[in-house]
């Protein structure tokens, strides 16, 4: 089913206002993801759609319907809290099959629901068993499972995973993506968590203080964002900010400590940044310490004082200081850093971004447009 948000605004009772101005256009069987942080209006907005929550203003239609004021039972929606809230004393099979029992199904339908959905979770084994004999994500797949049962088109997910340990919410994802695919339902999942965001979504909706930041695919949230809170939000960790100024093709930091020529970025470009107080922002992952292949015109050279490197594995995160500027980097495990280096580092033109320090926007280069 396709969904649109048209100017959907929440004030609360007490007069605040939780999420203004929502504009989105949802299509049938998308994967959608509501991200930001806590107190952003995520919930809110999930339970204006489910019904839950009254809309002060704006339009909420499915299919072209207008369903303002639809009760939450007739609008086609199911729900997957992050509390499971499952029967205690009731069996998976029970706990699946209770709300079509309530609605008054024939017992065939029930049970061929319910092993249909026991089936596409890997709960079939189970189905005999209480709550309290199974492992969270066990307990987590059944609370899915009634949603998939009552044959929803459209399934809100808030924080469905935040109950889980962090190997289990990793598995989780992807099932869920699975579970996606299969049920083909209309997806909007609520999230503080980016990488939950940009490994499920098919579009991603970055909040804000109640209002949407940028709306966009994984790839396009990664390499174009529209602002610093987008850039500072997604990624892990999120992009370096160096804030400066233009000095004829140079960059230079507020403190003078960082200076590079940027004229590869074109003429025009240069035009465009010229008397703004700008941010010049990369990824700790873009980052490279050799030239390499490079040829030098098309990068720029950064450098910083090492304060701690932290060892992750199959990756260390190198914290940096330059001036009054901090950034984290990213290096093989392999290489060496000691405390207190200083390290020079490279980033190509084509993978920075500058924005606008005032207004908050990015300046967007269309020569470097992913
Ligand atoms: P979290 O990730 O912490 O759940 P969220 O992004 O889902 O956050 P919401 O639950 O939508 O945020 O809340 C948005 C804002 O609205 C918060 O500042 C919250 O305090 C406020 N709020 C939520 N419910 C009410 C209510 N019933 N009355 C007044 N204010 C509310």
């Amino acid at each position: 089913m396709a969904l649109e948000l048209k100017n959907v605004t929440k004030i609360y009772d007490n007069g605040f206002q939780a999420v203004t101005d929502f504009n989105l256009k949802i299509k049938d069987k998308e994967f959608i993801v509501l991200v930001g942080p806590s107190g952003c209006g995520k919930s809110t907005t999930l339970r204006m759609i489910a019904g839950l929550e009254e809309i002060t203003k704006g339009i909420f239609d499915v299919d072209g319907k207008v369903v303002n004021n639809l009760p939450p039972n007739d609008r086609g929606i199911a729900m997957v809290f992050q509390s499971y809230a499952l029967y205690p004393h009731l069996t998976v099979y029970e706990n699946m099959a209770f709300g079509l029992e309530l609605a008054g199904f024939d017992e065939d339908v029930i049970e061929a629901r319910v092993n249909e959905a026991a089936r596409i979770l890997g709960l079939t084994t189970y189905l005999h068993r209480k709550p309290r004999d199974l492992s969270g994500g066990q307990r987590q797949r059944v609370a899915l499972g009634r949603a998939i049962i009552r044959n929803a088109k459209i399934f809100l997910m808030d924080e469905p995973l935040s109950n889980l340990d962090a190997k289990l919410r990793v598995s989780m994802r992807s099932e869920l993506i699975k579970i996606h695919r299969q049920v083909g339902a209309t997806t909007i999942y609520v999230t503080h968590d980016q990488i939950e965001a940009m490994t499920m979504a098919d579009r991603i909706v970055v909040m804000n203080l109640g209002r949407i930041q940028q709306v966009g695919t994984p790839k396009e949230l990664y390499f174009d964002p529209q602002n610093l809170f987008v850039a500072g939000f997604i990624g892990d960790p999120p992009m370096n900010f160096v804030y400066g100024h233009l000095d004829g093709t140079n960059f230079v930091s507020n403190d003078g400590s960082m200076k590079f020529d940027i004229s590869n970025q074109g003429e025009d470009y240069l035009e465009q940044l010229k008397d703004k107080r700008l941010v010049f922002a990369y990824r700790p992952e873009h980052v490279f310490y050799e030239l390499g292949g490079n040829n030098p015109k098309d990068c720029y050279e950064l450098e910083g004082h090492v304060e701690v490197s932290e060892m992750l594995g199959d990756i260390q995160n190198v914290y940096v200081v330059s001036g009054e500027t901090r950034g984290v980097l990213k290096a093989q495990p392999s290489k060496k850093f000691t405390i207190d280096e200083d390290v020079k580092y490279f980033v190509t033109a084509e993978n920075v971004r500058f924005f606008d320090a005032d207004t908050e926007n990015v300046i967007a280069n269309p020569k470097f447009r992913k």
